[in-house]
């Protein structure tokens, strides 16, 4: 990686600043201490991202009015630099024509040009600055703090070299009037070969595969860790639980290879004693891998399942559009062909349990096509449900965290942080990635993100329509993962293996995620599809009463008082919006299909949806990392 820039430090003022674009937010942005102009780090976006390095390199500004209570209420009118006209007067027909239109305009030093509907971002301009200066002016730091001597007013705009200097505010009293300036491009200006977004598992897999080749490369991630869907979490005592993707099963060869590779060791999932299943309100015990259920019931969930394992069969994994009966099966819900093939309504639930369990969502939600193919992706039913011999079986000492943390620690300090991409543009000589901070200029991207994220990234030139269109049709899951922790897994004593399904909900499936030495218990709740948008609008109070209330359903009253409870809801995560991954509704992947892999000259897609084997997994994960790293060593050559 060469950095060409100036490097700044780690963390930097830009590199921090969040989006504000509401007067409260502005508002709240902006204060005054101790007679001086206070600026935190929002405000000095005013509704449009300042931070955004297409308006680099320095000198934008824009006039706010604060009010008596130091509320942003108005931006008036445009930088010295912008606007030949600053010089008008309250009362002037032009002013009073721009208080009209309501907006502002930034304008970099460059000429490049952005301006902001102010009444779209809610600001209500009052009053003029009279032009009079006689207040305070000095240089704010990130965090508002003044770090600069008050100077005498100045009407050009500021380049500071303190790169934790991020704007300057200018204030005036008798008007409140505050004039912000960001100071100077901060982004930092790295070439390197390749320029991964994402530091998930796919991201760092593909980064790991290209630093092998000899390429210099840098990830760029949002979040403040790497890992994105696999997430650990350590309790009081020093307990990890995964609050993401956890499990490893025996056909998962890529990550059992890249366990070992890093040195990790797993465990298998407790599996000792009786499973629990419940309809309506019985509950029955049953060992093994089929319950019981009345051999009416039996047969025709074995039915069932045999024929969608043989049409999962048949849908091709590098083109399932090209599945002989694609048009007809990708015409079609999942829930459409459970009521056309279980007769009984107990097998009907049961498939539909299986829908929600992997891909967190209703079985109405999904293209029959899709759940065809996922189950081909992963190897049949059994191999997705399954504890022992299924994608249930193993987890990780220590945490699934570890894996990509220790891929991030090879890769060192090629992994950037807190780094959110926005832009990507590409053109004959290279592309150049634009992110919180950085500006990366590589010869190929790797943009290892779920669609639905990939399709929020701004293309320039635009991304083909097809493309577009995929991304604005694959919608993430809705999953609340929630751990209930108890002194000691008291249902071990009763036979249980803590492994539990149910119709009723709102918790439907259950598993025990004790640590390696049994203490404490743990039982692992999933709120799915249906239920975890339901339960997403209740307080967390209201939310963990309705997991342990599940909890109490299936294990009695032990289960009704945890000692302690931990959840995240994936659907409010920024940089994910839902999980497990994206599910493809009826028509897409026939319409849009071929555009999930296929790079876009010289944008390569990675990310677990985007696997033929054991898509939407870690595995799948790891598969589509190297796949992506690939195709770039191809192109390169
Ligand atoms: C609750 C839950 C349970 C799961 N259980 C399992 C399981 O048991 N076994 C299993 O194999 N799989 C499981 N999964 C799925 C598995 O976690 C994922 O398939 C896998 O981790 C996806 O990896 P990825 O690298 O493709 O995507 P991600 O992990 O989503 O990585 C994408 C990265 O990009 C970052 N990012 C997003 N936007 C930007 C941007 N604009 N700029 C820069 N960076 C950005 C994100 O922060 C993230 O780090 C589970 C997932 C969840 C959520």
């Amino acid at each position: 990686m060469r950095r060409t820039g100036r490097a700044l430090r780690h963390g930097d003022a830009c590199a921090r600043q969040q989006g504000a674009t509401s007067p409260r937010a502005l508002g709240a942005a902006l204060g005054r201490q101790d007679g001086r102009a206070r600026v935190h780090r929002r405000e000095a976006q005013l509704g449009v991202d300042l931070d955004d390095p297409g308006l680099e390199p320095r000198g934008h500004h824009a006039v706010g009015v604060l009010d008596a209570r130091q509320q942003v209420q108005g931006l008036e009118r445009q930088s010295p630099a912008a606007s030949p006209r600053l010089g008008e007067r309250a009362g002037s027909e032009c002013a009073a024509r721009r208080r009209r239109e309501h907006r502002v305009a930034l304008r970099s030093e460059l000429g490049s040009r952005r301006s902001v509907d102010v009444a779209s971002a809610g600001l209500v301009p009052v009053g003029e600055p009279d032009g009079d200066v006689d207040g305070d002016h000095g240089v704010v730091g990130e965090r508002g703090e003044h770090v600069g001597e008050p100077r005498p007013h100045e009407r050009t705009p500021v380049v500071h070299d303190d790169p934790s200097a991020a704007a300057s505010v200018h204030a005036r009293h008798r008007h409140h009037a505050v004039t912000i300036r960001t100071l100077r491009s901060v982004a930092e200006r790295i070439e390197a070969d390749v320029a991964v977004v994402g530091a998930g598992i796919a991201g760092l897999i593909a980064a790991r595969e290209l630093v092998h080749a000899g390429k210099e490369v840098v990830v760029l991630e949002a979040r403040d860790r790497v890992g994105g869907r696999v997430l650990n979490r350590e309790l009081s005592d020093g307990t990890v639980v995964e609050l993401g993707g956890q499990w490893i099963g025996p056909t998962q060869l890529r990550m059992a290879k890249l366990t070992a590779e890093l040195g990790l060791e797993t465990f298998p999932t407790y599996n000792s004693g009786e499973h629990l299943l419940r309809f309506g309100k019985e509950t029955g015990r049953y060992r093994g891998t089929i319950p019981r259920l009345g051999p009416l019931v039996l047969a025709d969930m074995g039915q069932a399942q045999t024929r969608f394992d043989r049409m999962a069969n048949r849908v091709p994994l590098e083109t399932p559009w090209a599945a002989d009966r694609a048009e007809e099966w990708d015409t079609q819900t999942f829930e459409s062909w459970i009521r056309r093939n279980a007769r009984t309504a107990k097998a009907r639930e049961l498939l539909r349990i299986y829908s929600e369990a992997v891909f967190a969502a209703e079985a109405s939600d999904v293209s029959l096509l899709h759940a065809l193919f996922y189950t081909h992706s992963g190897g049949g039913v059994d191999a997705l449900a399954g504890t022992r011999g299924g994608a249930q079986q193993d987890r990780f000492v220590g945490g699934s965290q570890l894996v990509p943390v220790r891929l991030a620690e090879y890769l060192g300090d090629r992994v950037r942080l807190s780094t959110p991409v926005r832009r990507i543009e590409q053109g004959a000589a290279g592309a150049t990635v634009h992110a919180r901070g950085v500006i990366a200029t590589t010869a190929r991207v790797i943009v290892a993100l779920p669609p639905t994220l990939a399709g929020r990234l701004l293309y320039e030139p635009p991304i083909p329509a097809v493309r577009d269109q995929l991304t604005q049709r694959v919608p993430a899951g809705s999953v609340i993962k929630s751990h209930a922790v108890y002194e000691t897994p008291f249902w071990r004593d009763d036979g249980l293996t803590g492994q539990a399904a149910g119709d009723r909900g709102p918790v439907k499936i259950v598993f025990d995620n004790s640590p390696p030495g049994g203490t404490p218990g743990v039982l692992l709740a999933f709120l799915e599809g249906a239920a975890a948008r339901r339960l997403n609008r209740v307080t967390p109070d209201e939310r963990r009463a309705a997991v342990v209330g599940s909890l109490v359903d299936f294990f009695g009253p032990r289960a009704a008082e945890p000692v302690d409870f931990v959840e995240l809801d994936w659907s409010e995560e920024e940089w994910t919006r839902g999980c497990y991954g994206a599910h493809f509704p009826p028509g897409v992947w026939t319409q849009y299909g071929p555009a999930l892999r296929a790079p876009v000259e010289r944008i390569h897609w990675a990310g677990a949806e985007t696997a033929t084997v054991w898509s939407g997994y870690m595995d799948g994960a790891v598969q589509s990392g190297e796949r992506a790293a690939a195709e770039v060593l191809h192109a390169a050559r």
